[in-house]
């Protein structure tokens, strides 16, 4: 049985004490057994309370982001051992507004994706073709691309700290969702691709997260098709009890 997830992407939203009241609230709602795995990234500078505050409740944190390099003269920038040392051990990396807005690469989305499993983090890693890949056609060629080049030169060892989030880029903060079918299918590409580069096993065990307007009502259809584990929520993240109900859809 593959591991279903729930992750909230909160982006650059919720200053210090909203953080600390959405928390609050997550931790006395949700039910004291779900099914998904439930994780919450808040932004960087509200991860270490959001770490602490966390510590002995269900729900995980991330960050939504890592430099590649270990320390240095990076002025903004915020390490892998960072991280580790306030009780962060999970990142999202490759989120289509890093690749869009920051000019993150493939290659150094590679990079990061080294770093970050070095020190032993589990990696979300999000990719996910615009809407001219699909208007055009291309849409499997881009997404089998970037996980090629984001993520394919990892060891067969590394997969079990790896989960990956497919995020149709025109499905993103627009109110647009692929539909259950649309997601199904590109879900079971993207498994088929795993298969034949790394093997049955990595394939069928490493959770396919699909991202990109999912709300308490459209979740439930989603979470039915067979290769979706999971999603990565970001506006809907927002709210406790839409964040919630989408937990409690799977
Ligand atoms: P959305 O964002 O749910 O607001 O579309 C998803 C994401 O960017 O991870």
């Amino acid at each position: 049985m593959r591991k279903q997830i729930v992750a909230g992407n909160w982006k650059m939203h919720k200053n210090a004490s909203q953080t600390e009241e959405l928390l609050s609230e997550l931790i006395s709602k949700i039910p004291a057994k779900t099914n998904a795995q439930v994780i919450v990234a808040p932004t960087f500078i509200n991860l270490a309370a959001a770490a602490a505050k966390l510590k002995n409740t269900p729900i995980g944190v991330s960050a939504q982001n890592v430099h590649q390099a270990e320390g240095g003269a990076f002025t903004g920038e915020i390490s892998a051992d960072m991280l580790k040392s306030v009780g962060v051990d999970t990142v999202i990396l490759g989120h289509s507004e890093r690749r869009a807005i920051f000019n993150e690469t493939d290659a150094l989305i590679a990079n990061k994706v080294d770093t970050a499993l070095k020190h032993e983090m589990t990696v979300i890693f999000c990719f996910g073709e615009e809407l001219k890949d699909r208007q055009s056609d291309n849409h499997f060629n881009i997404v089998e691309n970037q996980l090629r080049d984001g993520l394919f030169h990892i060891s067969k060892e590394s997969w079990s700290n790896v989960v990956l989030a497919y995020e149709p880029v025109w499905a993103i903060g627009t109110g647009e969702t692929a539909s259950p079918e649309q997601a199904q299918e590109m879900h079971e590409f993207i498994r088929e691709t795993i298969r034949k580069a790394f093997g049955n096993d990595i394939a069928d065990e490493v959770s396919i997260l699909y991202g990109g307007s999912v709300k308490p009502e459209n979740a439930k259809e989603i979470f039915s098709k067979p290769d979706v584990d999971g999603g990565l929520i970001g506006g809907a993240a927002l709210k406790a009890d839409d964040f919630l109900a989408i937990v409690t859809a799977i």
